[in-house]
């Protein structure tokens, strides 16, 4: 299935964006949910967590202690990478599980950090950037998540730059003052663009792709 990794800094709109593809009838695939339903209870993270981190790090659910594992992974590195170790190969297959039973000519894959984070750019046939400006995004995260300035520029700090995102991708899509008539028609120009070469390279396959 032909796939589009949709991406975007933190406030530039990517679930704005990833609902108007979803309105025109195409499956979104959103790797946030993913994560978070593999550390919830029984989530398919969770025995790995137990055995590597300890049961200090499950909650009483059976859930992932996130308050304690975040906490954890701000300071330590290499627990991050060995969280990252046990999670990133399960969202990869639970995408690609996701990818193969949706219908529809493309699917878009929302990746908050596509591109900082390793492979994902080989794993999609192409990437579309969200942009707006750090001053758009500052002010749109401490609107809707209550975050003073400070705490917003510390997660954009962590995150590649705005010119790094748009170099890695293939398509960008300005939301800054967008109206959602305008980034709609956007939408609609990228979607029909999608639907073409999602059939050109049907086609390339032959028929028993
Ligand atoms: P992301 O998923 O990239 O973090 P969101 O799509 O959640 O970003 O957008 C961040 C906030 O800004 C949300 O509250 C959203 O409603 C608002 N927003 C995004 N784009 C626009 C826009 N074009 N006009 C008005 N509000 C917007």
């Amino acid at each position: 299935m032909f796939s589009v990794g949709l991406t975007g800094g933190i406030g530039s709109g990517k679930s704005t964006v990833a609902d108007l593809f979803a309105a025109r009838g195409v499956p979104v695939i959103d790797t946030d949910l993913i994560a978070h339903r593999i550390t919830a209870p029984h989530g398919a993270a969770m025995p790995q967590i137990l055995e590597q981190f300890g049961p200090e790090f499950v909650a009483s659910d059976g859930s992932m202690d996130r308050a304690r594992m975040r906490a954890l992974v701000f300071s330590d590195e290499s627990a991050r990478k060995r969280l990252e170790a046990i999670t990133h190969p399960l969202i990869r297959s639970e995408t690609e599980r996701a990818s193969r039973a949706a219908s529809g000519p493309y699917v878009i894959v929302v990746v908050p950090l596509l591109v900082e984070s390793g492979t994902w750019k080989q794993r999609v046939d192409r990437v579309l950037d969200v942009d707006c400006s750090v001053e758009t995004q500052i002010a749109r995260v401490m609107r809707r998540n209550g975050f003073t300035r400070e705490q917003v520029l510390a997660i954009i700090a962590r995150q590649v730059t705005r010119e790094a995102r748009l170099a890695a991708a293939d398509d960008a899509v300005l939301n800054d003052g967008a109206s959602l008539e305008t980034l709609g028609r956007d939408v609609d120009a990228l979607h029909a663009k999608y639907i073409a070469l999602a059939l050109a390279q049907e086609q390339a396959a032959g028929p028993h792709a």
